[in-house]
């Protein structure tokens, strides 16, 4: 999946009810754990509210959600790079519980750095997704 796609593929997701997967489904268990990623999440300011089906068991694969109870969840945004754009992970509040999402294992290339100058380069060569950081002058 292109970064391109990220929030096609999201609003796809929560439009679908269910029927559309979102990648990477893992529910989340550790509350500190849950709150302290979220404090570094946005909350997703797009076209909501979206019915999301949410289901008290994963499917075998741990891809999806099953559809059995409607929830209207709450969608924080995870972001990188010097303009904060969504990176295609975030955690997914519905039903009293927690899910983490995630449309890329980021693979980071850093190549070509110049810390000095304060060129921070930050490429993912799965997605093309850029979080290079340009601090220099
Ligand atoms: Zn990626």
């Amino acid at each position: 999946m292109r970064h391109t796609e990220f929030t096609k593929t999201l609003e796809e997701a929560l439009a679908s009810e269910g029927k559309v997967a979102l990648p990477n489904i893992v529910r989340l268990t550790d509350h500190a754990d849950t709150v302290k990623r979220l404090s570094s999440m946005w909350p997703y300011t797009g076209k909501l509210p979206y019915r999301l089906l949410v289901s008290r068991s994963l499917a075998p694969s741990g891809t999806h959600m099953v559809t059995k109870a409607i929830y209207w969840p709450k969608v924080f945004l995870h972001t990188d790079g010097m303009a904060s754009r969504f990176d295609g992970s975030g955690i997914i509040l519905g039903g009293g519980e927690a899910f983490s999402f995630n449309m890329c294992e980021h693979k980071w290339d850093c190549s070509g750095a110049n810390h000095s100058r304060g060129w921070h380069p930050k490429r993912c060569t799965e997605c093309g997704f850029d979080a290079s950081i340009d601090s220099g002058d």
